[in-house]
C-alpha cells in the first residue's frame, strides 16, 4: 500500500505472509469477498505518546511510546515491549503483525501486539532505567489489562523492566493482576519463561533434525546475540550434545572453537546480565577465543545455525556461505533475523530453515501459560511447563508439516507456518463480522 511505504520493514513481514496466503486462500468459496487479507495488514489500533523522564543529571529527556494492537479475533493482544534506539513504527507494525501468526500458531488464545520505545537502555543508571519504566507505564497503563492486552519483554526489556513496569501498572490500578508476563517467580511469573524462547527454538530444530533422521548430538552450532534467547539456546543445544561455538552482540562476536560449555556460558550470562558488559571481554577469561570486531557469525563452518540477536541479520550471501559451509538447519530465536535473499537460499538449497513465527513462539506461549498459571492463581512446576512447551513445540512443528509438505516430502515451513497461523484468525475474524 501507497500508505506504507515508508515502512520497509513492515511491508517486508506482509510480503512474506502474502506470498504464502494468497495462493492458499485463491479459490477457497468461504474467503470470496471477505477482503481478509487488507483486513489483517490494519492494526486494530495503534498508540502513540510521550516519555517524559528525567536523567541522573536532572536534565528532562523525551522519548516515544508506542503500542501496537494488531489483531484481537482470538484473545486479548499479546506481545512484547522493545526499547532499542532503532525503534520506529515499521519495526514494531512488522513485528506486531508476525506476532497475530505466532500467537495463533501456539495454540493458546492470544492476538497480537507490539510496543517499546527508541529508549536507548545502554549506560544508564538502574534508577534512571526505572524512572523511564514508571514514565512509559504512566501512559499505557490506560490502554492495557488483563483480559485487553498483556505485554512482555523483547529487546532491551528483561526481568528488571517487567518488574519497574508491574510496580508502576499496579500503583496506578490499585489491582495485582497478570498485565504483564515475564514477572519474577515470587509475583505470578512462570518457571521456564526466561528460558522458554532459547529452549523451544531448539525443540523446534530438533524436531526438524528428526525429519531427516539427524540430532543435535555432535553437531557444531553457531549462534548470533547474547542476551535471553541466545543465551538458552546455547544451553539447550550444548545439552542436546552439541558444540555451539560462537555468540556475538551489536559490536562484534566471538570464535570458541572449543565450544561454548556449561562454565563459559555461565561466565557470559554473569557479564551480560549482570555486569551488562560487551561480548569481546569474554577473551579476557578465554583467551584462546577469538573475536571479530563488526563482523556476524555466519562465515564460521556449522552444520546448525540459530541467528538469536534482532532483524535482517543473516543477508543473501552469508546465507550462501552457511551452505558452503556445510549448514544443513537454520532454525529462527530472534524475530525476521533472515533476509527475503537468505530464506530464498535457504528453499532453493531444500535446507531444513524455520521462520521465527515458528521457532521462537515458545516464549509467548510459556507467556500464555504465565497468563493461564495467573487467572488460576496456581503455578505449575518447572517439569509441568517444561512438558508443555515441548508438547506446543511439537504441535507447531506438525501445523507446518500439515500446510508445508510438498509431494517430494520436502517441508517448506514457511509456507507451512503462515498458513497454519493465518486459518484459525482468519477464521475467527469472519465469524466474528464486519466489526
Ligand atoms: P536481548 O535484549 O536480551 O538481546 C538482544 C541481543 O541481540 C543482544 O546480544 C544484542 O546486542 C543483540 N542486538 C540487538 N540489536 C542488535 C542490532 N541492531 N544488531 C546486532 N545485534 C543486536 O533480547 P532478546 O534475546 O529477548 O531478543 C532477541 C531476538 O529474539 C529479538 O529479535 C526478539 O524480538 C526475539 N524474540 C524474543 C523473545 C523473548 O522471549 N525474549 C520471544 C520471541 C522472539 P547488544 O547487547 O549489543 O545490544
Amino acid at each position: 500500500k501507497q500508505t506504507n511505504g515508508h515502512e520497509p520493514e513492515f511491508l517486508q513481514a506482509v510480503q512474506e505472509v502474502a506470498e504464502a496466503v494468497i495462493p492458499y486462500i485463491e479459490g477457497k468459496e468461504k474467503y470470496k469477498g471477505t477482503k481478509i487479507l487488507e483486513r489483517m495488514v490494519e492494526p486494530e489500533r495503534v498508540i502513540m505518546f510521550r516519555v517524559q523522564w528525567v536523567d541522573d543529571n536532572g536534565e528532562i529527556q523525551v522519548n516515544r511510546g508506542y503500542r501496537v494492537q494488531m489483531n484481537s479475533a482470538i484473545g486479548p493482544y499479546k506481545g512484547g515491549l522493545r526499547f532499542h534506539p532503532s525503534v520506529n513504527l515499521s519495526i514494531l507494525k512488522f513485528l506486531a503483525f508476525e506476532q497475530v501468526f505466532k500467537n495463533s500458531l501456539t495454540t493458546l488464545p492470544m492476538g497480537g501486539g507490539k510496543g517499546g520505545s527508541d529508549f536507548n537502555p545502554k549506560g544508564k543508571s538502574d534508577v534512571e532505567i526505572m524512572r523511564f519504566c514508571q514514565a512509559f507505564m504512566s501512559e499505557l497503563f490506560r490502554h492495557i489489562g488483563p483480559d485487553t492486552d498483556v505485554p512482555a519483554g523483547d529487546i532491551g526489556v528483561g526481568g528488571r523492566e517487567i518488574g519497574y513496569l508491574f510496580g508502576m501498572y499496579k500503583k496506578l490500578r490499585n489491582e495485582f493482576t497478570g498485565v504483564l508476563t515475564g514477572k519474577g517467580r515470587t509475583w505470578g511469573g512462570s518457571l521456564i519463561r526466561p528460558e522458554a524462547t532459547g529452549y523451544g527454538n531448539v525443540y523446534f530444530a530438533q524436531s526438524m533434525l528428526e525429519t531427516r533422521g539427524e540430532s543435535f548430538d555432535g553437531k557444531t552450532v553457531t549462534v548470533s546475540g547474547s542476551g535471553n534467547v541466545a543465551q538458552y539456546a546455547v544451553e539447550k543445544a550444548t545439552q542436546f550434545g552439541a558444540k555451539v561455538v560462537t555468540m556475538s552482540d551489536s559490536s562484534g562476536f566471538i570464535h570458541d572453537a572449543d565450544g561454548i560449555d556449561a562454565d563459559k556460558l555461565a561466565f557470559i550470562m554473569e557479564l551480560k546480565n549482570v555486569k551488562r558488559g560487551r561480548i569481546k571481554e569474554y577473551l579476557d577469561k578465554y583467551p584462546s577465543a577469538t573475536y571479530h570486531e563488526g563482523e556476524r557469525p555466519w562465515s564460521v563452518a556449522c552444520d546448525v545455525a540459530l541467528p538469536c540477536a534482532t532483524q535482517n541479520e543473516l543477508n543473501g550471501e552469508e546465507a550462501q556461505t552457511l551452505i558452503d559451509n556445510g549448514c544443513i538447519c537454520v532454525s529462527e530465536g530472534a524475530n525476521m533475523p533472515s533476509t527475503p535473499e537468505a530464506i530464498e537460499v535457504f528453499l532453493n538449497n531444500k535446507i531444513l530453515f524455520a521462520p521465527g513465527k515458528a521457532s521462537n513462539a515458545g516464549g509467548v506461549a510459556t507467556s500464555g501459560l504465565e497468563m493461564t498459571q495467573n487467572s488460576l492463581r496456581y503455578s505449575w512446576t518447572r517439569e509441568e511447563v517444561d512438558k508443555k512447551l515441548k508438547e506446543i513445540m511439537k504441535d507447531i512443528h506438525a501445523a507446518c508439516e500439515e500446510y508445508g509438505k510438498d509431494e517430494n516430502g520436502f517441508i517448506d515451513y514457511v509456507k507451512g507456518a503462515n498458513i497454519a497461523g493465518f486459518v484459525k484468525v482468519a477464521d475467527a475474524m469472519i465469524a466474528q463480522g464486519v466489526i
